[in-house]
């Protein structure tokens, strides 16, 4: 069913998706096809597949087998890009419905709230976004708050509930300075006939889009955020099958949330916050008790009588090899300490009676650990293959701090 038109003019040229959003399949001829930098793509005589533009994205769909990825305005043709080999001849075209009604739902709505947010609150919108999830509106306000977002939600909410019809209708540029249109703004180059979309007793505008035909089928509006915009606030918005969907993810988080956190909706956050700080505490006595550790195991090293002395940590001691070394370099006892963890990472640090370059001894454990690695200051840190090699690498030590 197409919306009921209350003006005769209308250009003889429409296509199907001007003459009716509704249509899902529409039987048409192929009138040219060829190749671009976007890739295949396909003119038809007439088409229910929408070209983005005026800030509705391009619809989707099917010709004959082929999918159609993405619709453009072209010179004054519309293409249909498309995944495949282009069809030939007399082809059927279909719309992906699911995506075209949730634009036509987003898009009127936005309409409708832009309308609201200006009789009932003075905002005057200054720019629209459809996007993949969420769709916004600047408004030249700036700091709306909370509670007016409310506010505003409540009076598109009412709209909603009115079922107001949305028309369509043709007038010459001419006649739009006799009607109460918002935007008359018309695109460069613009001549002929002139698209006005009209919420009933609500909003007249001048529009290419695809429209429902009445706010009822909006369902509800959720407003679910702001932020500060060029002197004015951008707010978010989902109208319709989105409130829904983006409800039940919530609603899946939050059971989730519960069941991870063993408390209520409602105790959640707090639930959270008291969670990071012990987290934090425990974090801060983990790094205590490992420098007290890296203290003891260092003791125990430096009382070593030889010259070479090793430690091997396993993988939950990992975190003790940095601490460690750095307490080993330039101190007293052997001449080097050669220290290898579970995850590769290995250090050398030599001790204030060695008299080799730290360079030489680290290059020389790297190469047997099969590593890469760099040191100063007596201390060589890097990364092995083999750290179970590493009585190997203290022989080798051994031999060198001999010769
Ligand atoms: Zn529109």
């Amino acid at each position: 069913m197409s919306p009921s038109r209350d003006v005769g003019t209308h250009p003889r040229s429409l296509l199907a998706y001007q003459r009716d959003p509704y249509l899902r399949k529409l039987e048409t001829n192929v009138r040219a096809a060829g190749h671009d930098e976007n890739g295949n793509w396909v003119e038809l005589t007439d088409t229910i597949l929408y070209p983005e533009g005026g800030g509705q994205p391009a619809d989707h769909g099917w010709i004959g087998a082929a999918a159609v990825i993405d619709v453009q305005h072209v010179s004054n043709t519309i293409r249909h890009v498309i995944d495949g080999e282009p069809p030939q001849g007399r082809v059927e075209v279909a719309v992906d419905w699911d995506r075209r009604f949730d634009h036509m739902q987003q898009h009127t709505g936005q309409h409708l709230l832009t309308a609201v947010a200006l009789d009932r609150f003075g905002f005057r919108t200054t720019a629209f976004h459809l996007g993949p999830e969420v769709s916004d509106i600047e408004l030249d306000n700036p700091g709306i708050q909370t509670t007016t977002l409310r506010e505003i939600e409540a009076a598109v909410a009412a709209e909603i509930r009115a079922a107001r019809s949305v028309r369509d209708r043709w007038v010459m540029p001419e006649a739009m300075a006799n009607l109460p249109v918002r935007t008359r703004g018309l695109p460069e180059g613009h001549s002929g006939l002139v698209r006005l979309v009209e919420i009933d007793d609500l909003d007249l505008n001048t529009c290419g889009g695809t429209h429902l035909r009445s706010t009822a089928e909006l369902e509800t509006i959720a407003l679910v955020g702001t932020e500060p915009m060029r002197g004015g606030t951008r707010v978010h918005f989902v109208f319709g099958g989105r409130v829904r969907s983006r409800l039940a993810a919530h609603e899946q988080r939050g059971a989730l949330l519960r069941d991870l956190l063993g408390a209520p909706d409602a105790d959640l956050p707090a639930v959270a916050e008291l969670k990071l700080e012990q987290l934090k505490q425990a974090q801060r006595e983990g790094r205590r008790l490992r420098e007290q550790l890296a203290e003891l195991l260092a003791g125990g090293l430096t009382a070593s009588m030889d010259p070479v002395a090793t430690c091997h940590l396993d993988a939950g001691q990992v975190d003790l090899l940095r601490p460690l070394a750095s307490r080993l370099a330039g101190g007293c006892g052997p001449a080097a300490f050669l220290l290898a963890a579970d995850d590769g990472t290995f250090a050398v640090a030599l001790g204030e009676s060695c008299t080799i370059e730290v360079t030489e001894l680290g290059q020389l454990v790297a190469k047997i650990l099969e590593g890469k690695g760099g040191g100063r200051n007596r201390l060589f840190q890097g990364k092995a293959d083999h750290p179970e090699l590493l009585e190997a690498a203290a022989a080798a030590v051994r031999d060198a701090l001999r010769n």
